[in-house]
């Protein structure tokens, strides 16, 4: 018998009558002669509300200690759920993260699953129930507690999917599904039927907000994900690996943009061996990632080198290139903070050559200038002004006739 994992979002789940109709839902796959896992996530705002809560007895909670306090967000989820479901006369057991063998590492707040024994989740399967499971949360060898991570039920439901062998994992949250660009930039945006993990990965997903981590492990295990509204019949949109079915449809998925962008500039930069990691070791040693990185070729043996890294890590990263720069006989460091990105992503631009070009020329033709630019296999960004981002985003969405046909 086929078995499908759901995972409901806490928005779906946030008061008495909502779970009752969620529960509806779970029975409708049910009827469908389905094996059914459900992963629950809090219910509201409840994890906020607890972390508010041990804000107020403490200025430092312990990790272990607010792990197992956030991890009764769920409890009570899926204990409720397994209740409305037996009331509507179907047979179904709640388990905690623990009791449905998700072994994690200690990393407390931002544990990793490691693997999951399935044992007894198989067993009350085969005992023909509907197994609720709480989301977020798993368990040490020390039999502690641990949290995955704001948003992490969407990895419990992937690996318990993956685990599990299932059909597909279904992620039911408060939206229709993956857009082509934010909505509310772009009014016009379109829900996309199918995208691939790459490029939901890459395009920061507007609508359903997923947690990075579900696609990166559904992608591992090739377990398609669908994601749809709650509520309603509306499709959603499924997430997947299957490349050559995918050929036929436009080759730009979606623009996606990011404020948080901040430049670097380090002006006269001798041109010799070394410069690079000198400048770059220090920063991935504080964690500080670099994004775009453009160097000059050198006319009299100096260069300007450019990169970029969040406005978050603005400051720390300027410190720590103010420590080298002199010792390696750079002119002088400036920096920008009134820049973004902007993105189109596809898994269709591999090796379709012209896309770069269609972008520059959409952007030139508004009079938006051009930063820096970069690129992946399935993406092209270019850094521009933030004051002109969102024209960037509308522009851009157009060019591409990613609008509702
Ligand atoms: N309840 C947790 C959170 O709000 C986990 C989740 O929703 O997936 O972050
Ligand atoms: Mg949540």
């Amino acid at each position: 018998m086929a078995l499908i994992v759901q995972k409901y979002g806490g928005s779906s789940l946030a008061d008495a009558q909502k779970i009752r109709a969620v529960a509806r839902r779970i029975a409708k796959t049910r009827d469908l002669k389905k094996k059914v896992v459900a992963v629950v996530s809090a219910m509201g705002d409840t994890t906020d509300e607890l972390i508010n809560l041990a804000s107020q007895v403490s200025n430092s909670p312990e990790p272990r200690e607010l792990d197992l306090l956030l991890s009764s967000g769920e409890v009570v989820s899926c204990t409720l759920m397994a209740m409305a479901l037996r009331s509507l006369g179907y047979d179904a057991i709640s388990l905690t993260g623990l009791q449905a063998g998700i072994h994690t590492d200690t990393a407390h707040g931002r544990a990793r699953i490691d693997r999951v024994d399935t044992d007894r989740v198989i067993r009350e399967l085969e005992a023909e129930r509907i197994v609720v499971v709480a989301g977020f949360q798993g368990f040490t060898e020390d039999l502690d507690v641990t949290t995955l991570g704001r948003g992490g039920s969407d990895t419990s439901a992937v690996a318990l999917a993956a685990a599990l062998k299932a059909e597909r994992c279904e992620v039911y949250t408060d939206v229709e599904g993956i857009y082509t660009a934010d909505p509310r930039i772009v009014s016009n945006a379109r829900r996309l039927e199918e995208i691939t993990y790459e490029e939901m990965l890459e395009l920061a997903a507007y609508g359903a907000k997923m947690h990075p981590r579900s696609i990166e492990l559904a992608s591992v295990y090739n377990i398609p994900i669908y994601v749809a509204a709650s509520f309603g019949e509306t499709p959603g949109t499924l997430i997947h690996g299957d490349v050559p079915m995918m050929e036929h449809r436009v080759k730009v998925t979606g623009v996606t943009y990011d404020r948080n962008v901040a430049k670097i500039t380090l002006r006269g930069v001798p041109d010799r061996p070394g410069i690079a990691a000198t400048l770059f070791e220090p920063l991935s040693a504080a964690g500080i990632s670099v994004d775009t990185i453009v160097q000059n070729t050198s006319l009299d043996q100096f260069t300007d080198l450019s990169f970029t890294v969040t406005r978050t890590d603005l400051r720390d990263a300027v410190k720590r290139v103010r420590s080298v720069s002199e010792g390696m006989g750079a002119r002088d460091v400036v920096t920008d903070d009134s820049l973004s990105k902007v993105s189109i992503v596809g898994a269709g631009m591999l090796d379709a050559p012209g896309y770069a070009s269609r972008m520059f020329r959409a952007l030139a033709d508004a009079d938006i200038n051009i930063d820096m630019i970069t690129t992946s296999e399935i993406r092209i960004t270019c850094i521009v002004a933030e004051s002109r981002v969102e024209d960037a985003v509308q522009i851009l969405h157009k060019a591409f006739q990613l609008e509702e046909p």
